[in-house]
């Protein structure tokens, strides 16, 4: 790959990649798939740990996509290979789905099989095949791609024909409960319904009212970079949790059904009653609802440039108050906005990741040089760098499904 194509992604890679990813399921399973689905990573603009607090999010899809080639079965076994997983086949049986019964990576699509199952979905078995190009563990949403690219098979599959709020809802459900992580709905309402060239404006407590903000950013002049660190601290998890139990209690102290409910008017004499710990959770939560309401106006106002301090002033929220950044992420937003990128910020829940810029046009280059450089001068290893254009949500990718159940 030259530096113009790694500059420059279009968004169309992974739709060519669908014949392969069929390929490779007849060679394990002995038969053609009865289609092939792709569900993106995102990237959030702006809007972080927000939708479990019922508020607001902005992110768009990213061009890479987790594949999967499947074919339904009538006899309620679930078989599941990814092509980054360790090689084997997982067997399952549907009816004997349940939290804690599948660990390791199957957990999160065999989740959102018992998600439909539970929520009273007439579905079966399948053969799955997954291949995806989204960097796991990145804070780029691998995990929901995987989930979201099952709800989606599975909705044809099974001729279910659920709106994309609801898959995503289905797709939350499979990973709060059965995978044990307890994400907001974010991750899997950009998976689902995001639109290529937008950004989705999502309300968590109304995702089925969600919006989309048109955002042609090459149009504009400018770049979205993002910058994995490759790291991952390993308090993510707990610490999670924590800060979600945190801003449930605060709100909970001042008698709101979540802290969506204040905005910022409130947030001074809110803050007055409240114990110390709790000040700085409720400051960023409000403040950043704000910066996504903002940053709509500005989009809708076709002055995407506007983004750059308000993704700034998000990531100091981020540090200060919320306290889920870590060096190597402060560092890239730094040095990325030293080289001139507009604005940057952590994406993501946190404590390494990925980070954004939003750059000029054509400055990816010396941006993403000076991020490399900078984190080389401090001893980290280089992030992995990539430009991206807002590409479009859960889809299939083969235009003719050859069977259906039932068929
Ligand atoms: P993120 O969602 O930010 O990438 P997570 O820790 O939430 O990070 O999810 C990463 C996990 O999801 C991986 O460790 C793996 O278990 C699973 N996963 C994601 N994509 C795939 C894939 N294509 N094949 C197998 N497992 C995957
Ligand atoms: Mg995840």
């Amino acid at each position: 790959m030259n530096r113009t194509d790694q500059w420059a992604d279009d968004g169309q890679g992974d739709d060519s990649r669908a014949g392969g990813v069929a390929e490779a399921f007849g060679q394990l399973y002995g038969a053609a798939p009865d289609g092939v689905w792709a569900a993106p990573g995102r990237v959030n603009l702006i809007g972080e740990h927000t939708d479990y607090n019922d508020g607001f999010a902005l992110p768009v899809a990213l061009p890479q996509n987790t594949l999967l080639a499947a074919r339904a079965r009538t006899d309620g076994l679930l078989r599941l290979h990814s092509a980054q997983g360790d090689g084997r086949i997982t067997e399952l049986s549907v009816a004997a789905l349940a939290p804690g019964a599948v660990t390791g990576w199957a957990a999160y699509p065999a989740g959102v099989v018992w998600a439909l199952a539970g929520a009273g979905h007439p579905v079966g078995g399948a053969d799955l095949h997954f291949d995806s190009t989204v960097p796991t563990g990145a804070g780029l949403s691998s995990s929901a791609a995987l989930e979201c690219v099952v709800a989606v098979a599975y909705d044809e599959l099974y001729q279910l024909g659920l709106p994309g709020p609801e898959l995503a809802r289905i797709a939350q459900r499979a990973e709060n409960a059965f995978a044990g992580v307890p994400c907001g709905i974010m991750d899997q309402m950009a998976s689902v319904c995001c639109t290529a060239e937008a950004a989705l404006h999502l309300d968590a407590r109304t995702p089925w009212d969600h919006r989309q903000v048109p955002l042609d950013l090459r149009g504009q002049g400018l770049g979205l970079l993002v910058i994995d660190t490759r790291v991952s601290h390993d308090l993510g998890d707990g610490a999670y949790a924590a800060l979600r139990a945190g801003c449930e209690r605060a709100a909970a102290l001042l008698g709101l059904p979540a802290l969506r409910d204040l905005d910022a008017a409130g947030l001074h004499k809110a803050l007055d009653a409240l114990p110390a710990e709790l000040v700085p959770l409720v400051r960023h939560v409000v403040t950043e609802n704000a910066r996504v309401v903002e940053a709509v106006s500005r989009l809708r106002e076709g002055d995407a440039a506007a983004l750059g301090p308000i993704l700034t002033a998000g990531h100091a929220s981020l540090r200060d108050d919320y306290r889920v950044s870590c060096p190597e992420t402060d560092l890239a937003v730094a040095a990325a906005v030293d080289a001139g990128a507009l604005g940057a910020r952590m994406t993501g829940g946190g404590f390494g990741g990925s980070v954004i810029a939003l750059v000029e046009a054509g400055s990816e280059g010396a941006v993403g040089g000076a991020v490399t450089a900078a984190f080389g001068a401090a001893g980290h290893r280089p992030p992995r760098l990539f430009a991206v254009t807002p590409a479009a949500g859960a889809r299939r990718l083969v235009p003719q499904l050859a069977r259906a159940v039932g068929r």
